[in-house]
């Protein structure tokens, strides 16, 4: 490997707010720069080194980003990863979801799909779902979850997520790539928030509905997200990208 050679003169109009999934509160956002931190400029490779700030005002985040010219994060430390909501979801699912994604997002795939099969587990258990293996489990969700039974169906599909039988097999992880993990990652969202969020998303609608009713216009774009300031309307942090 070889080093990147810096130079302590970095182009100062490179130094931009650059766009990313926080690594730490999973929202998309545009990166604060620091006032007090120069950016470092890497000769010959046209790439910025800096320090910046999540803008998230229930995360300021410290990050290291590797950007280009035109801002577009080549690189960051900690890495980048999925974006998810965890509103309403158990601690237990939500922390080995965390992990599934810290995983992909560190290119350690055969880990996160294991942590995936993991998340599975702990919400067939959390909500009750019985069977003899995971796909039996992952079958009775249809009972408990608001999906359609082809989409739960279809994960037996996903080599990530496929039909283990009675035991975990492990020998079939080492052949799991990036693009099956992510694909994996994003159909368990979509499950979360069939489990998790769904209902409140409901008493949110039903919420507006009853302030149209009444006449009340106040602004109910309360977010859904754990941040309390997140969606802000107002446009002062304007730190949620829009995507
Ligand atoms: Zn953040």
């Amino acid at each position: 490997m070889h080093p990147i050679k810096i130079s302590s003169t970095p182009k100062k109009e490179w130094a931009s707010r650059n766009a990313l999934v926080c690594p730490f509160c999973r929202q998309h956002v545009s990166l604060d720069t620091l006032d007090d931190v120069q950016d470092v400029y890497a000769t010959g490779k046209h790439l910025l080194l800096g320090h910046r700030r999540c803008p998230n005002p229930a995360c300021e985040g410290h990050i290291f980003v590797v950007t280009n010219q035109f801002g577009y994060v080549v690189k960051s430390y900690p890495p980048s990863a999925v974006a998810f909501d965890r509103d309403s979801i158990p601690e237990a699912v939500l922390a080995a979801f965390d992990e599934a994604v810290v995983c992909h997002a560190n290119e350690c795939y055969v880990a996160s799909a294991i942590m995936i099969r993991k998340t599975l587990e702990e919400i067939c258990a959390d909500r009750g779902a019985e069977g003899k293996d995971l796909k039996a489990r992952i079958d009775a969700l249809k009972d408990v979850v608001i999906l359609p039974p082809d989409f739960l169906t279809g994960m037996h599909d996903l080599r990530a997520l496929g039909n283990d039988g009675a035991h975990v097999e492990l020998k079939t992880f080492p052949r799991v790539s990036r693009k099956e993990t992510l694909t994996a990652i994003q159909v368990t969202k979509v499950l979360l928030a069939g489990v998790y969020q769904f209902a409140s998303m409901m008493t949110m609608m039903n919420t507006l509905k009853g302030s149209a009713d009444s006449g009340d216009d106040e602004d109910s774009t309360k977010s859904s997200f754990d941040s309390p300031s997140h969606g802000s309307a107002d446009g002062g942090a304007g730190y949620i990208r829009n995507h």
